[in-house]
């Protein structure tokens, strides 16, 4: 995760919470930016309607089975995506490193910009549609069931990334996962990719072992 070298920062914690621009255009980089209320009201309205539909035209049964695999689907997704697109290394300086910058290394280095946290809407509403597509064209009547699953699982994974890192979790589960996912960020982010989900990294050999990678410092480079 390279970006353009800037000064160390001094003071760490303002730097963690500060929020620079992502992109030239002041439009566009005001979409770059998304309160969490808004995944929360629109995946909720979608869920709430692909779900009683799916599971009247895929059956109660087979409906559930459904969700529940979109479900599953979607936690690969969050730990595939973020282990391999996510933690991609570009080469220093180019045009590609700021681009990863713009996807996730800025996460890494504002971990506490709070309306850069949840996918904006004007990416996750576009992907969403065309993957409302996708399902439809391979599982027929049976996409609205499984996106109703998949949509659920996203929206609990950026409400849950929002909340460990914005709130104190007080249930043991949550102060859990909220430390495995401080963990990826300030100790190794070559471990612990799972936010949501995090046994898979249990499966795939990430629940932090040996480190796999250089230590990324907090703050740029
Ligand atoms: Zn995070
Ligand atoms: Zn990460």
């Amino acid at each position: 995760m390279s970006e353009p070298s800037r000064p160390e920062p001094g003071d760490r914690a303002a730097f963690r919470r500060s929020s620079p621009p992502l992109l030239r255009s002041c439009l566009l980089d005001r979409l770059t930016r998304q309160h969490p209320a808004g995944p929360l009201v629109v995946f909720t309205l979608l869920i709430a309607l692909l779900l009683p539909y799916g599971l009247t035209a895929s059956g109660t049964g087979a409906g559930a089975l459904l969700v529940l695999a979109g479900h599953s689907a979607w936690t690969l997704t969050e730990y595939w995506v973020h282990r391999l697109l996510f933690h991609w290394e570009a080469s220093p300086g180019t045009r590609m490193a700021r681009v990863h910058w713009t996807i996730h290394g800025h996460h890494h280095d504002h971990p506490d910009d709070r309306r850069r946290l949840v996918m904006p809407l004007a990416v996750s509403v576009p992907v969403t549609l065309v993957l409302c597509c996708v399902c439809r064209f391979l599982l027929g009547a049976n996409w609205m069931a499984f996106m109703a699953g998949f949509a659920l699982g996203y929206l609990l994974y950026d409400m849950l990334h929002y909340h460990v890192h914005h709130h104190r979790p007080r249930s043991r589960a949550g102060r859990a996962l909220r430390r495995w996912h401080l963990l990826h960020h300030f100790a190794d982010d070559s471990q612990r990719f799972g936010i949501s989900a995090p046994w898979w990294d249990l499966v795939f050999g990430t629940a932090g072992g040996r480190r796999t990678g250089p230590r990324r410092p907090i703050g740029p480079r």
